[in-house]
C-alpha cells in the first residue's frame, strides 16, 4: 500500500500493520508516493483539478500515463512544479487577489477553501489581504485599533504582521488617559473603533471626539475581523 501523504512535511502517517494505528514515519527516498493521494493532499480534489495536476506531472516527466505512484525522491520537484504552474484558489475573490498582486498569473485550479493558497479557508485572512493592499496603496501605514478581545487582537496582529503596517492596539476595558489617546491620534493615520467588542465608552470617546484634520476614523459595527477589514476597505471607496 502506498503511504498517505501530507504536504509540506517529510514525515507521513502510515498504517502500522502491527498496531493497526497511524504512526508518523520518516520518508525514505525509495518510498512510493501515490499520485492520487499526493494530488488530493495538495487540494487537487476535484476530478478536473486532479486531471490537470496529473497531466502537468506527466508533461514534466515526473510520472507517465498509467503509473499510480512515483518515488519519494521526486516529491520536492513535483511540489515545485505544481506550485509554479497552478494557482490553488477557492473562488473568484481569491483569484482576483492573486491577479492584483506581484508575480505572473498562473493557471487556476479550483480547490477546497482549506487548500486555497490565498485564504486557506479563512474569510478573515482574505479580507485582511484586501485591506492591507488598499491601505498601502493609499500610503496609510499607521493604525490604531481601539477595542477587540485579546484573542481578536492577537489574530489581527498575526494577519497584519510583516505587511509594512504599523499597528497599535488599545485595550478598551482598561483606563486610558486623554494624553495617551491624543498621542495615538497624532501618530496614527487611521483609527479603527471596534464597537461591538469589549470597549468602554470612556475609552472610545477619547478617539471619536474632536476630529483631527489628518485622521480618518472608521467605526466597525460587527465584531469579526473580516467585518473590521471590510469596514476599513469600504471607507476608502
Ligand atoms: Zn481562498
Amino acid at each position: 500500500m502506498n503511504a498517505p501523504y501530507t504536504p509540506g512535511r517529510r514525515t507521513i502517517c502510515r498504517v502500522s500493520l502491527r498496531h493497526g494505528t497511524m504512526q508518523p514515519e520518516e520518508f525514505r527516498v525509495t518510498d512510493a508516493v501515490n499520485i492520487e493521494q499526493f494530488l488530493r493532499a495538495h487540494g487537487y480534489a476535484s476530478g478536473e483539478a486532479a486531471r490537470r495536476g496529473r497531466a502537468e506531472l506527466e508533461r514534466a516527466g515526473l510520472t507517465h500515463p498509467g503509473k499510480q505512484a512515483f518515488v519519494a525522491s521526486k516529491l520536492a520537484a513535483a511540489e515545485q512544479l505544481l506550485a509554479s504552474t497552478f494557482l490553488r484558489a477557492c473562488g473568484d475573490a481569491c483569484v482576483k487577489i492573486d491577479r492584483a498582486g506581484a508575480g505572473r498569473a498562473r493557471e487556476v485550479v479550483l480547490v477546497p477553501a482549506a487548500a486555497c493558497e490565498i485564504c486557506g479557508g479563512s474569510n478573515n485572512r482574505r479580507a485582511a489581504i484586501e485591506c492591507v493592499r488598499l491601505l498601502l496603496r493609499r500610503s496609510v501605514a499607521r493604525l490604531v485599533v481601539v477595542g477587540g478581545s485579546p484573542t481578536q487582537q492577537a489574530e489581527l496582529k498575526e494577519l497584519l504582521g510583516g505587511t509594512g503596517l504599523d499597528v497599535r492596539f488599545v485595550d478598551g476595558t482598561r483606563g486610558h488617559s486623554a494624553k495617551d489617546a491624543l498621542a495615538n491620534r497624532r501618530w496614527a493615520q487611521l483609527i479603527v473603533v471596534w464597537g461591538p467588542t469589549p470597549l468602554r465608552h470612556a475609552v472610545s470617546d477619547l478617539y471619536t471626539g474632536e476630529p483631527l484634520p489628518h485622521l480618518r476614523i472608521v467605526s466597525v459595527s460587527r465584531r469579526s475581523i473580516e467585518a473590521l477589514c471590510q469596514a476599513v476597505t469600504r471607507s476608502f471607496t
